[in-house]
C-alpha cells in the first residue's frame, strides 16, 4: 500500500508518484500536508513533482503507447472488468480514506466511488463504443469506413471535491480507448485517488499505461505545454479551467474543461411540497455544498415563496459533524482557506442587504473543535447583483430569489453566466416541457435536484461551466479520446474491366 491513514501521526506517509509502473518517491523539496478537515490531523505528505518527473511520466506513457494502442479490445475490456470488480471489493475501505481526507460522510464517500465505478462499468463496453461506421458502395465497388483510433498520451487534472469519481471519469475511458495516461490528482486529497490507481495496476493496467504525478500550478502548466501530450481533460474551478483551456489549446492539444457553477432550482407553486423541500435541502447542503452540481440558488416562483419557513426549518434539522460520525448530514469544508472564503461571502451577503435567515457561522462541533465547519446557511431577499449570487460559494449556503412567473425564472437563470445544472420542480408537464426547451443550461432536472447523467450519457454542462465541445464519459468522451480515420477502399477482381486514366474529379 502506497498511502495509508495515520491516526497516531507518527510516521506520516509520503504519497508516491507512479511512473512507468514504478511507485516512485519524488525528489522534490516541496511537499504539502494532506489534512483531515474535521481534525487538522496530517494524514500524508504530497509532493509537488519536479519538471524532470513530469517528463519521465510522459516519456513512460509515450513508450507504453507504442504497444498498448495495438492491444486487442478484449484485453482492454477484461482489465476494466477486473478493475470494476476490485473497486466493488475495496469500496468501503477506500471510502474511509476518502472521508478522512475530503470530509464528506462515509455514505457520500461510497457514493463518490460508486459514481466513478459506473464509468468503469461503461468502459467495459468499449468494444461497441469504439466501433467505426461502414457504408457499402459509396461508388461502384467502393466502400468507406471509419476507424476510431487512440490519440496517444492523454492527461487528466482533477479537483478536490470528488477524488474518486472524477479521476474515474478520465483514465478508465482514455485507457480503454487505447491511449496512455498521466493523471494529476488534487493535491488536497490525493490518497483515495491513489488507492484507485493501485487497483488499476492490480487489475492489469500495464506499466506506463497509467502514470501519476502530483503537484499544483507548475505541474499542471508542465502538462499543458508538454509536446508529447495530445489531450488534456480538466475538472475544477473556472479560473484554473480557463487557464488550462487556453494554455493547452495554444500548445495544440484537445482540451475539455469542466468548471465552476451556480446551479438554480426553480420552484413552481404546484410542485410536490415535501419532495421539493427535501430535494432542495439535500442538494443545497449535502457534501457541505461542495458539489459542482449542488443546488446553490433557489428561485421561488409566485406563491412558492410561502415555503421559505419550511425550507429553513428543514435545513435547521441537519446534523453538522465529522464525516466519520454516524448520522452526519453536513461535514466540514475542505480547508481553513475555503472556510474563510465562505465566511467572507456570507458577510458580503449581510453587507449587501440580503436577509440571513439561517446563519451557519460560529458553529462548533463537540469533539471536532478544530474542524472547518460551516453550518447550513440560508439567505432570502437575494438579488442578482449580490456577490452571494454572482460567485460560486462552494459551501453550505443556499440563496433564495423570488420571481412572479416561470418566464421570469427562465430569464433569470439564462442571464447567469454558468450553465452546469438546473432543476425545475412542478407537477405540470406543460411547464416542464417549456422549461427544458427554453432553459440555456446543459443538464436539466425535472423534479431531480442534481441531474448528473449516468455514464452511458455524457456530462453536458454548458456555457460558463464548460470549455470544449465534448464532455466527460458517455459517447462524447470516446470521440474526445479517439481520432477518426476514414478509409475509402476498392478491390479489383483479376478479370475486372480496365477503367483507363481519369483526370477529372470523380463524378461517380
Ligand atoms: P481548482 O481549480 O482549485 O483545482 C483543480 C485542479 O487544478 C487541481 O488539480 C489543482 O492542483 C489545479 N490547480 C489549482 N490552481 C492552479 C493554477 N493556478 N494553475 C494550474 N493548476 C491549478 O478546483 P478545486 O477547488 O479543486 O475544485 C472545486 C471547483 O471544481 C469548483 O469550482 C467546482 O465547481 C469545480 N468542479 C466542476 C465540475 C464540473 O464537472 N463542472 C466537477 C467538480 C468540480
Amino acid at each position: 500500500m502506497n498511502v495509508s491513514l495515520n491516526k497516531n501521526n507518527t510516521t506520516v506517509a509520503r504519497v508516491k508518484l507512479l511512473i512507468g509502473g514504478e511507485w516512485v518517491e519524488s525528489q522534490t523539496t516541496e511537499w504539502l500536508d494532506v489534512v483531515n478537515p474535521a481534525t487538522q490531523e496530517v494524514l500524508a505528505h504530497v509532493p509537488f513533482a519536479t519538471a524532470a518527473e513530469v517528463d519521465a511520466a510522459v516519456a513512460a506513457a509515450q513508450k507504453a503507447f507504442t504497444t498498448w494502442r495495438h492491444t486487442p479490445i478484449g484485453v482492454r475490456m477484461r482489465i476494466m472488468l477486473k478493475l470494476q470488480a476490485l473497486i466493488r471489493e475495496h469500496s468501503k475501505r477506500i471510502a474511509v480514506v476518502l472521508s478522512a481526507e475530503q470530509g464528506k460522510t462515509i455514505a457520500d464517500a461510497e457514493g463518490d466511488i460508486f459514481r466513478g465505478l459506473e464509468v468503469v462499468e461503461h468502459a467495459c463496453s468499449i468494444g461497441t463504443l469504439q466501433m467505426g461506421e461502414f457504408a457499402e458502395n459509396v461508388a461502384g465497388g467502393v466502400d468507406t469506413y471509419t476507424l476510431r483510433q487512440p490519440i496517444g498520451v492523454c492527461a487528466g487534472i482533477t479537483p478536490f471535491n470528488f477524488p474518486a469519481m472524477i479521476p474515474l471519469w478520465m483514465f478508465p475511458m482514455a485507457i480503454a480507448c487505447g491511449n496512455t495516461f498521466v493523471l494529476k490528482p488534487s493535491e488536497q486529497d490525493p490518497m483515495s485517488t491513489m488507492l484507485l490507481v493501485e487497483l488499476a495496476v492490480e487489475a492489469g493496467v500495464p506499466a506506463g499505461v497509467l502514470n501519476v504525478v502530483h503537484g499544483g500550478k507548475e505541474v499542471v502548466d508542465g502538462i499543458c505545454t508538454h509536446k508529447d501530450i495530445k489531450a488534456v481533460s480538466f475538472v475544477g474551478s473556472t479560473a484554473v479551467g480557463t487557464h488550462v483551456y487556453d494554455l493547452a489549446g495554444k500548445h495544440g492539444k484537445r482540451v475539455q474543461s469542466m468548471m465552476g457553477a451556480k446551479n438554480h432550482a426553480v420552484v413552481l407553486p404546484d410542485a410536490n411540497r415535501e419532495q421539493t423541500l427535501n430535494a432542495l435541502v439535500g442538494a443545497g447542503f449535502g457534501a457541505a455544498g461542495q458539489r459542482c452540481m449542488a443546488t446553490s440558488a433557489v428561485v421561488m416562483v409566485g406563491a412558492a415563496k410561502q415555503w421559505i419557513p419550511d425550507l429553513k426549518a428543514l435545513a435547521q434539522k441537519l446534523k453538522v459533524n465529522a464525516g466519520s460520525e454516524a448520522g452526519t448530514d453536513v461535514g466540514p469544508v475542505i480547508s481553513r482557506r475555503a472556510k474563510q472564503r465562505i465566511l467572507d461571502l456570507i458577510e458580503s451577503g449581510v453587507q449587501e442587504g440580503a436577509t440571513l435567515e439561517l446563519d451557519g457561522r460560529n458553529i462548533t462541533v463537540a469533539g471536532f473543535e478544530e474542524g472547518n465547519f460551516v453550518g447550513p446557511t440560508l439567505f432570502t431577499g437575494v438579488t442578482t447583483d449580490m456577490q452571494i449570487y454572482t460567485q460560486e460559494i462552494f459551501g453550505p449556503v443556499l440563496v433564495v430569489l423570488e420571481v412572479d412567473t416561470l418566464d421570469q425564472a427562465i430569464a433569470l437563470v439564462n442571464a447567469n453566466p454558468f450553465g452546469n445544472g438546473v432543476g425545475l420542480f412542478t407537477q405540470s408537464g406543460a411547464a416542464a416541457r417549456k422549461f427544458q426547451s427554453e432553459i440555456d443550461v446543459g443538464q436539466v432536472g425535472i423534479n431531480i435536484p442534481i441531474p448528473v447523467p449516468v455514464p452511458f450519457f455524457s456530462f453536458t454542462g454548458s456555457r460558463g461551466s464548460k470549455l470544449g465541445d465534448l464532455g466527460p464519459y458517455g459517447k462524447q468522451v470516446v470521440q474526445f479520446y479517439t481520432q477518426t480515420k476514414t478509409v475509402t477502399s476498392r478491390w479489383f477482381d483479376d478479370d475486372s474491366v480496365n477503367d483507363g486514366v481519369n483526370t477529372t474529379i470523380n463524378l461517380r
